[in-house]
């Protein structure tokens, strides 16, 4: 295997101990902690040294991971790529259960983000999230990750027989449709606690110590390499954990250099980031201040190091489509397998500008990478991303970028192997300078 395929395998390993947001965080302390970073927690006085490497996390679902430089922070500032590790999925509501003809037992759920409905139905389900128990402190309750990694959900669509128009166009309806069926009604177990009682087992708790849950669907089979000659990444969530990958393993390989180095991974970029630990918020913003506060630094200091620092927006995008090849922008067209995506829109829904182009164009030469730009094309309106919303926040330099994929939002999203390996060495070049 050679190391282009090995690190592809890596990413998708990565992807399946990361059902969630919260796993995603869960692995990436994990991988740090194996690379020596330290982990400090916002409540805390923080001490940091120049050249150490530390991470804080933000509601187990977000994370900022830093290398200080070695030089003078109001002089150099922060070079920092960030990415965000929630996906679209279906998230289980309170009191779940839904009882059909007092046989079949349904989940009740709320769509999170937007999930191409159809490539739900007929897959294997399993549920992961966090479950937040009784604790000592009623204001700090106790929380625990929950992963169970059975096949235990499947939403299945009607037969083509009851629905004789299900190839040319159907609309899922979100309360009806897309529900997932959990079970049979069984004698034995608690009608209205299937659920609970299958997670509290699973964390070898009682079940009144669970007071609530932050539970999602996920697809069980795990990503596989596909295409002739292993070209192809078929995976759940590669937007955005293929970034959220990358991005941090070229920061554990970064060495000190005079700028700080930091990594960051927002929550809740499919529903707007306009939570505490999204990308529309001051999560950033106050962890860099708070890095110049312990190196003894003060509010001017601060903003110097902001004027000279750097963001690399790491999010998925678009590759031109075999089959409607038509719905790219006529000059600009990203395949798959011929490396990095520089997103670019006249109406700033991403941040790149000529100058932030130039600066990520040239790191990707340095670091022997080939580049390619997306533009939508003129008649339709594409997608945001964190960039343009983390510019309102900290005004610093950005380019938004992303591997090109296929099918976006899709429960299994398609990327490229070289891709991936492009990716990640354009970061670690950026980390060098
Ligand atoms: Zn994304």
């Amino acid at each position: 295997m050679n190391k282009e395929l090995k690190f592809a395998q890596n990413l998708i390993d990565f992807i399946y101990d990361s059902p969630t947001a919260f796993h995603a965080v869960g692995k990436v302390k994990e991988d740090l902690c194996k690379a020596n970073f330290l982990e400090i927690k916002e409540e805390e006085k923080w001490n940091i040294k120049k050249g150490g490497k530390y991470f804080v996390t933000k509601n187990d679902s977000a994370l900022i991971a830093f290398v200080v430089g070695k030089g003078e922070t109001a002089e150099n500032g922060f070079k920092i790529i960030a990415a965000h590790t929630d996906s679209p999925s279906f998230r289980i509501k309170p009191k779940p259960e839904i009882v059909v003809d007092n046989i079949y037992v349904r989940l009740n759920t709320e769509v999170y983000g937007g999930p191409i409905l159809n490539t739900w139905m007929d897959r294997p389900l399993a549920v992961a999230g966090r479950v937040t128990l009784r604790g000592e402190n009623i204001l700090y309750p106790e929380t625990r990750l929950v992963n169970i990694k059975k096949p235990i959900m499947i939403i299945p669509n009607l037969a083509i027989h009851m629905n004789k128009e299900i190839n040319t166009g159907i609309e899922l309806n979100k309360q009806k449709d897309t529900l997932p069926l959990l079970s049979m009604v069984n004698e034995e177990l608690e009608k209205n606690n299937y659920l609970i009682s299958a997670i509290a087992k699973e964390l070898s708790v009682d079940l009144k110590q669970i007071i609530d849950f932050d539970l999602f669907l996920y697809e069980y089979e795990k990503g596989s390499i596909i295409g002739l000659n292993n070209e192809f990444i078929s995976s759940s969530r590669l937007d955005d954990l293929a970034m959220v990958h990358a991005g941090i393993r070229a920061l554990c390989k970064a060495p000190a250099v005079e700028a700080t180095n930091v990594m960051v991974c927002f929550d809740n970029e499919e529903v707007g980031s306009a939570t505490k630990q999204g990308a529309d918020s001051n999560m950033l913003l106050n962890i860099l201040e708070r890095i110049t506060i312990s190196l003894d630094k003060n509010r001017e200091d601060f903003l110097r190091a902001i004027s000279k620092s750097f963001i690399i927006s790491a999010d998925n995008a678009h590759a031109l489509h075999p089959n409607s090849p038509e719905k790219n922008d006529p000059t600009n067209k990203p395949y798959m397998n011929k490396g990095p995506v520089i997103k670019i829109s006249a109406n700033q829904s991403y941040t790149t500008d000529s100058n932030s182009d130039a600066v990520y164009e040239l790191v990707c030469e340095k670091a022997g990478v080939p580049v390619q730009k997306f533009v939508n094309r003129s008649d339709a309106r594409g997608g945001s991303t964190i960039g343009p919303i983390s510019s309102t926040h900290l005004n610093i330099r950005s380019v938004d970028m992303g591997s090109p994929t296929l099918a976006m939002h899709s429960i299994r999203e398609l990327g490229g192997v070289m891709d991936h390996f492009y990716v990640t060495k354009s970061f670690e070049e950026f980390y060098k300078i």
